[in-house]
């Protein structure tokens, strides 16, 4: 019988599959048993339509690999393909749009397979001859379609009972590569199909043999009483290898089913075994969405996050299943960055099997959705942070900092989603609070929020920078993660209410006559402050006379946005020219009610030297009280031990 060539892009697609490099080929029996399960479907459906006297319980998926001839045999009793069909199916490639066939890169191949599979032909991955018998429903005559890849294939009359398709794969011979027979075993089919397949609305059924113990017929004696006594014989359990047929998949999804039947267990154990997971989730949600874009999905938001959450190799993504049939392990356009620790599924019957990468990209349903994941997922944690602040605590420890990168990383486009989810340490509730509880309890005539950043909290709460907005009652934030300041600057406001750091230049506590006051008096004292600074040239760009000290000697401030801890932070970020272009030295502010200024005074008479000594010894104290190291620790040592001795 003479080959049929295929049309160009089939070939093309076969080429590329007979020489897969790919390493999860296991997806093929998932193509195979979806391509079954449609075409039961499909005489579902007529028999709903036509009454032609079929039940749903009379369909079937069978697997039967056969060890000895190398070769595995998937088969429904679905509606089946005339000769036409086979011709037509298999002989053209699918018109699913999933293929690109300009590119020439072997990665980009391989990315296809990952992402889609690609149907019938994958099964030419682990099979160097395909054979199809088919029988269309309520046709007479079936065919057999076979093929050893690209170079044609051929197609005859055959017999077959009943209506369904039989696809038989010959493998390839294994190397030392590729153990193809590893596909014959029952438990590895098992595992493919609880993994792939499980919610496949029919059984797939599968012979799984199994040792059962042998039942031993009891010794009677003539009268007929059981006998107790020892014959001899071995007593110990003997068993024999028995084959039965069985269904391996589990048929109904859960996120099908209603929540209303299902436990926390049922959920907390499958979300274990979905995600490999060890703890239960933190939280848990199930959506069932009909409107606009109909989806169900079941969300989850671990209660730890992962070793490798904030390496470059955490994947982020929700499984996207199309009717029940995954079609994507990671859709990582499902999550924002900022959400990128949810686990869970979506599943739409709006999307195809097929459908390409490069499509659902750009796919109006899927950004929809996408929309209200994000949705849900904010809801569900304002939620927690209304009804279990321990809870949210637990959540905010472990994926707080993504939520604040959210913020700064937009440049705030992110934060009115984000701004809620929140929580800083206050200096006068001793623990975290959300931006909405800090606002209630401000002062009527406090104008801004403020807050002071620090390595720790107890430290924050000893800084000397606090003293004077800690004595004007006011509540303060505590920053003690790099970011959050970052982040703080990209929102501005809170609710009409902008940020202050209490290193800022102006803290605003003073009234005018306050601060003309102090000017006054700052102007006096500032040929001692210019003598100073002069010998702390590059090292700060300003000595001045502090209002915001009370019971220390000195602290840093700077002028304008960036602060000092800002630039602590970017000083470290290596060759970043806007670090380097945002950076300018700190201002050094003076207690002029403490006992060393009148110190300062006296040496600006009489001892300049000292007075310098007495500058570079300050400065390096203010340092430390920041938590900040110092440039020459030895030589700040050196002068001490020399004010010392
Ligand atoms: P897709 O499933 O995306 O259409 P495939 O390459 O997997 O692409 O299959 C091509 C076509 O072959 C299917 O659309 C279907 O019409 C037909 N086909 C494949 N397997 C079967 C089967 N078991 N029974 C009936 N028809 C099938």
């Amino acid at each position: 019988m003479a080959k049929k060539e295929f049309k160009a892009e089939s070939k093309r697609l076969l080429d590329l599959m007979v020489n897969s490099i790919y390493t999860h080929k296991e997806i093929f029996l998932r193509e195979l048993i979806s391509n079954a399960s449609d075409a039961v479907d499909k005489l579902y459906f007529k028999s709903l339509t036509e009454n032609i006297g079929k039940n749903r319980n009379d369909f079937y998926i069978n697997i039967s690999p056969d060890k000895q001839n190398r070769t595995l045999t998937i088969s429904d009793n679905g509606i089946g393909m005339t000769k036409e069909d086979l011709e037509n199916n298999l002989g053209i490639i699918a018109n699913s749009g999933s293929f690109n066939f300009k590119s020439e890169n072997k990665s980009d191949d391989i990315n296809i397979i990952g992402q889609f599979g690609v149907g019938f032909y994958s099964a030419f991955m682990i099979a160097k001859e395909v054979i199809v018998k088919s029988k269309a429903y309520g046709e007479e005559q079936a065919y057999e379609w076979k093929s050893e890849g690209s170079d044609g294939y051929t197609i005859e009359e055959c017999s077959k009972d009943s209506n369904g398709t039989e696809i038989t794969l010959v493998f390839k011979e294994d190397t030392e590569d590729e153990k193809y027979s590893d596909y014959l075993e029952g438990w590895r089919l098992q595992n493919l199909i609880r993994k792939y397949s499980d919610y496949i609305r029919y059984p797939i059924q599968l012979p799984v043999t199994e040792n059962v113990p042998i039942e031993k017929a009891e010794h009677v004696h003539e009268d007929g009483t059981p006998c107790d006594h020892d014959h001899g014989e071995d007593n110990a359990p003997q068993y024999e290898e028995v084959t039965t047929i069985k269904t391996i998949n589990s048929m109904v999804p859960l996120w099908k089913k209603n929540k209303n039947e299902l436990t926390d267990e049922e959920y907390n154990q499958f979300y274990k075994d979905k995600f490999n997971e060890y703890t239960d989730p933190l939280v848990r949600t199930h959506v069932k969405n009909e409107g606009t874009v109909t989806y169900d999905a079941l969300l989850f938001i671990p209660s730890k996050a992962p070793f490798n959450y904030y390496s470059k190799d955490y994947e982020k993504g929700l499984q996207l299943y199309s009717n029940g049939v995954m079609i994507m392990q990671k859709c990582k356009d499902l999550l924002p960055d900022y959400f990128a620790f949810v686990k869970g599924l979506v599943d739409s019957e709006d999307f195809s099997l097929n459908i390409s990468r490069e499509i659902l990209q750009h796919d109006h349903q899927l950004k929809l959705i996408a929309k209200n994941i994000e949705k849900t997922i904010k809801n569900e944690l304002v939620k927690l942070l209304k009804n279990d602040r321990e809870k949210y605590e637990g959540f905010f420890k472990e994926f707080g900092t993504p939520v604040k990168y959210g913020i700064y990383e937009s440049f705030g486009a992110n934060a009115d989603n984000l701004k809620d989810l929140l929580i800083f340490y206050s200096s006068s509730e001793k623990k975290l609070v959300t931006l909405a509880e800090y606002k209630e309890r401000m002062k009527p005539e406090q104008e801004f929020i403020y807050y002071a950043v620090g390595k720790t909290t107890e430290g924050i709460d000893i800084s000397p920078k606090t003293e004077a907005v800690k004595a004007k009652g006011y509540e303060l934030l505590y920053f003690t993660e790099d970011v959050d300041e970052f982040a703080i600057k990209m929102l501005r406001e809170y609710d009409g209410k902008q940020f202050k750091s209490v290193s800022s230049g102006d803290l605003k506590l003073e009234t005018e006559e306050e601060k003309k006051a102090a000017e006054e008096k700052s102007k006096e004292y500032q040929p001692l402050f210019d003598e100073m600074q002069k010998h702390l040239a590059g090292k700060v760009s300003a000595v001045r006379l502090s209002t915001r000290l009370k019971d220390h000697p000195v602290c840093l401030s700077s002028e304008g946005e960036v602060s000092v801890e800002m630039q602590e932070i970017l000083k470290q970020m290596p060759g970043s020219d806007v670090a380097k272009s945002m950076q300018s030295a700190p201002i050094l502010e003076i207690n002029g009610d403490h006992p060393i200024f009148a110190k300062l005074q006296n040496f600006f008479e009489n001892d300049k030297e000292t007075l310098g000594d007495y500058a570079d010894i300050l400065l390096g104290q203010a340092k430390l009280a920041e938590g900040f190291a110092l440039e020459n620790p030895a030589e700040f040592a050196d002068k001490i031990t020399k004010l010392l001795s």
